[in-house]
């Protein structure tokens, strides 16, 4: 487990199994065949039905991408006048992603967003909002983009995409309403919009939440060729409730709980810039390690709690489950003993530098029960959240990388972040419990049920009875107001 081989891996091992596209110039993404050396082999097998979708995918996106004449064909129909016809001649539909929040949330309402396009036969664009993406990413699908091209002023029809929000006249939502009185459903529409925005956003509505109800997609909207989309949730397990998508989720994920596992080692590649920052950073402190631990400590503003006490819970929780050794107070008199011990590389990752500090000095003397040495580091500690930064997401993505190359992990819960690292390294973590009135709760971490991650604004909302409905099973890692993933999710 000593860090990377020097050889290239073989054909299978780079493409993961036949999930990536053999198909790419390799220096233009370094990290997209080698990612493979430095994680831990995916023990999660994949159907192959969902590689032979991808391979479908990439080639609706090579005839409908940037670029394409089918491409130029849906903008120039977008401006049409609005009694015209809207459909296209090339068949191409699109669903366009726009940035909101840190980069977990995004990363994570990108891959559900890519799971809609892969079950409706639309081509996923990415809006670069600000440069939000730039020399983030690898392109993940070959001979194209998923870049929106720049939507400076001339350029693209819908304007101003970072202003959509709730309530929008061309949300979804405010077109039900408009559309279907009481008592009426959406099928009663006849909606020839050019685009709608689709809100999946924490705050979204009653109308916004029928998203998850069938007949709004056969309906409705089938119909429009372009979908653009803001979502600060992983909405992908919401996908299930969708009866009509039913069967063909079971063949791509005959286990729904990897979804995010396979879609985002297929999905997000760090470019080269970013690919350095984990390479380097990994030559020098965790590659000759013989077990690497990964922590990743979040403070949310909504969940507060002083930096003893969550020190003392990340102490508790590693402690109790023996995942990391338990250190002597004595100095060790055994000359030699450390080079045989066995090296374990604590990464902790976070905005703060205190827990890492404490870390350090509990191990200072190198002595642990168990006689191994400890080791702990921490990349950045960059204090506060500032997502409109490139450098800052770079960061905050090589850092992801980095966790996702650990033996286990530890993650705080509700934190997207995390759930991205865990996802990556294919692991079901130790989630940190959220704090009770600002203390420690009294047991300080549990194993997660899954390593999918959560949906944490399940639509609640009975599609057939028309009412309120419970539609999520509960994370139950945080105040209890998680939802895990759709009614029917089997673990
Ligand atoms: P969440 O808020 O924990 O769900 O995760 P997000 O990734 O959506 O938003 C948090 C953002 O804060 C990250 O994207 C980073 O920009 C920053 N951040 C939080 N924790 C860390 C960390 O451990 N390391 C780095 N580099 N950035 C962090």
């Amino acid at each position: 487990t000593a860090g990377p081989l020097a050889t290239v891996p073989d054909p299978v091992d780079r493409t993961l199994g036949g999930l990536l596209s053999p198909d790419f110039d390799e220096s233009s993404c370094l990290s997209r065949y080698r990612a493979s050396l430095y994680r831990r082999p995916s023990p999660h097998a994949i159907s192959s039905y969902l590689i032979s979708a991808l391979r479908r995918y990439e080639s609706l996106h090579r005839r409908c991408g940037p670029g394409t004449p089918a491409y130029v064909d849906a903008v120039e129909r977008l401006r049409a006048p609005p009694n015209a016809s809207t459909s296209s001649t090339s068949g191409c539909s699109y669903i366009v992603w726009t940035p909101i929040e840190g980069l977990g949330n995004r990363i994570l309402s990108i891959t559900s967003g890519f799971l809609y396009a892969l079950l409706t036969g639309r081509v996923l664009l990415l809006h670069s909002s600000g440069g939000a993406l730039d020399d983030l990413f690898c392109e993940p699908f070959p001979g194209s983009t998923w870049i929106l091209p720049a939507t400076d002023k001339d350029n693209f029809p819908i304007r101003d995409m970072e202003q959509l929000g709730v309530g929008h006249h061309e949300s979804l939502g405010s077109a039900l309403r408009r559309g279907g009185g009481e008592g009426e459903g959406p099928t009663s529409l006849q909606l020839q919009a050019p685009w709608l925005y689709v809100h999946l956003v924490n705050n979204y509505d009653a109308q916004d939440r029928l998203f998850f109800c069938d007949d709004v997609h056969g309906e409705l909207l089938r119909r429009v060729p372009w979908l653009v989309f803001k979502s600060d949730n992983y909405f992908l397990p919401g996908l299930f409730l969708i009866p009509r998508y039913e069967h063909e989720l079971a063949r791509l994920f005959p286990r729904r709980d990897l979804a995010f596992h396979h879609l985002g080692r297929y999905l997000f590649h760090p470019s080269n810039t970013v690919w350095d920052m984990v390479t380097r950073y990994h030559g020098s402190y965790l590659a000759s390690a013989d077990e690497r631990v990964g922590i990743q400590v979040r403070v949310f503003g909504w969940a507060p709690i002083s930096t003893d006490e969550l020190y003392g819970q990340i102490l508790d929780c590693t402690q109790r489950e023996g995942i990391l050794p338990v250190p002597t107070t004595s100095v060790s008199d055994e000359h030699g003993q450390a080079q045989q011990a066995k090296q374990v590389a604590v990464l902790v990752v976070s905005l703060h530098g205190e827990y890492s500090e404490k870390l350090r000095d509990l191990y200072k003397n190198g002595s642990t029960t168990g006689g191994e040495a400890v080791s702990v580091y921490q990349p950045t500690h960059l204090g506060e959240q500032r997502s409109g930064e490139q450098r800052h997401n770079q960061q905050a993505l090589a850092e992801m990388v980095l966790l996702g190359f650990s033996d286990a992990v530890v993650t705080t819960a509700a934190s997207t972040f995390g759930y991205v690292g865990q996802g990556l390294a294919g692991l079901r973590p130790w989630v940190l419990v959220g704090p009770v009135d600002g203390k420690a709760p009294a047991t300080p971490c549990r194993r997660a049920p899954t390593i999918e991650p959560c949906f944490h604004a399940p639509p609640n909302y009975d599609c057939r009875a028309r009412a309120s409905g419970e539609t999520g099973k509960k994370c139950e890692l945080s105040k209890g107001t998680l939802i895990l993933a759709g009614r029917r999710f089997v673990h």
